[in-house]
C-alpha cells in the first residue's frame, strides 16, 4: 500500500490503441493493475484479450497511449526489454514447452541463460518450484510423456523461476482435457493466495469467483464493463455482458 493508502500500481494502461491494418483491436483501453491484484479477462474470441496481454509484455507494440511497467514506460529495445520480458512471465494455451529438454531443464532454462545463475542453484530452485506446482516426481522426464495439466504446471513453474513481478495468463486450460482443468486451476489460486500479480485470461468463472479481485469483460477491443466478480457473473450491468454469459452458463 502506497503512503495515501491506495494499492500501488503494477501496470497503467492509458488510452491505448492497436490497429492491424483497418482491424481497430484496442480501443482506448484504460486498465490500472495494481501489486497483487488478480485480474481476470474475458469475452468473445476476437475481443483483443491476446492482444492485450501481448502488448503489456511488448510482444506487440501500439500505435496509441501508454503503457508503464513498475513505474516506467515500456522500454523498445534492448536490454530494458529483456528485463521487462522476464518480469514478465506468460503462461499459453500451448504450454510451448522446449520438447527436447527435460521438465527440469525447462524450468532452470532461463535463470542459467538470461539470469546467470549457477546450474546447481538453479537446479536447486527448480525442484522446489516443481514441488510447489506438485510434479517434482516428472523432472527428468520429457514433456510428451507429461499430460497436459501436467505440462502446463511445468510453464508456470518456469514463469515462476524468473521471480517474475507479474503473470499474464492466457487462456490457460483452454486446451486441456477437462479432468486436468483443475489441477491447473489449483497452482493459479496458490499463486493468487500467495500475492502474485496476475492477468488471467480465462471463461472458468469457478477460478474468478475463487481467486480473482475484478473481472474485465472486453469485447471488440474496449473493455465493456468490468466489476468484482459476484457482481460481474450474477449482475452484469450491459447487453453485452449478459449476452455473453448467457452463451457461456
Ligand atoms: P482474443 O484473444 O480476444 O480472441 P485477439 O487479441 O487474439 O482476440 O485478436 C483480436 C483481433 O485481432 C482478432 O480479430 C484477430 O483476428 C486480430 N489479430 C490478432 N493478431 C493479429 C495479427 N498478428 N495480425 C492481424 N490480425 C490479428
Ligand atoms: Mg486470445
Amino acid at each position: 500500500m502506497a503512503e495515501n493508502g491506495e494499492a500501488t500500481p503494477l501496470v497503467k494502461l492509458d488510452n491505448v490503441n492497436k490497429h492491424y491494418g483497418d482491424l481497430h483491436v484496442l480501443r482506448d483501453i484504460n486498465l490500472t493493475i495494481s501489486k497483487g491484484e488478480v485480474l481476470v479477462v474475458i469475452g468473445p474470441s476476437g475481443g483483443g484479450k491476446s492482444t492485450l496481454c501481448r502488448a503489456i509484455n511488448r510482444l506487440e507494440t501500439i500505435d496509441g497511449g501508454t503503457i508503464v511497467f513498475d513505474g516506467r514506460p515500456l522500454p523498445a529495445e534492448g536490454r530494458e526489454l529483456a528485463r521487462l520480458r522476464s518480469e514478465v512471465g506468460m503462461v499459453f494455451q500451448s504450454f510451448n514447452l522446449f520438447a527436447h529438454k527435460t521438465i527440469l531443464e525447462n524450468v532452470t532454462l532461463g535463470p542459467i541463460k538470461v539470469r546467470k545463475k549457477a546450474r546447481t542453484a538453479a537446479e536447486q530452485r527448480g525442484m522446489e518450484l516443481l514441488e510447489r506446482v506438485g510434479i517434482a516426481s516428472q523432472a527428468h522426464k520429457y514433456p510428451a510423456q507429461l499430460s497436459g495439466g501436467q505440462q502446463q504446471r511445468t510453464a508456470i513453474a518456469r514463469a515462476l523461476a524468473m521471480d517474475p513481478k507479474m503473470i499474464l495468463f492466457d487462456e490457460p486450460t483452454s486446451a486441456l482435457d477437462p479432468e486436468m482443468v483443475q489441477e491447473v486451476l489449483d497452482v493459479m489460486v496458490g499463486l493468487a493466495r500467495d500475492g502474485m500479480t496476475m492477468v488471467v485470461v480465462t471463461h472458468e468463472m469457478g477460478f474468478a469467483r475463487r481467486a480473482a479481485n475484478r473481472v474485465v469483460f472486453m469485447a471488440e477491443g474496449q473493455i465493456v464493463e468490468e466489476n468484482i466478480p459476484e457482481e460481474f457473473f450474477t449482475n452484469p450491468s450491459t447487453d453485452r455482458a449478459k449476452d455473453f454469459l448467457s452463451k457461456i452458463l
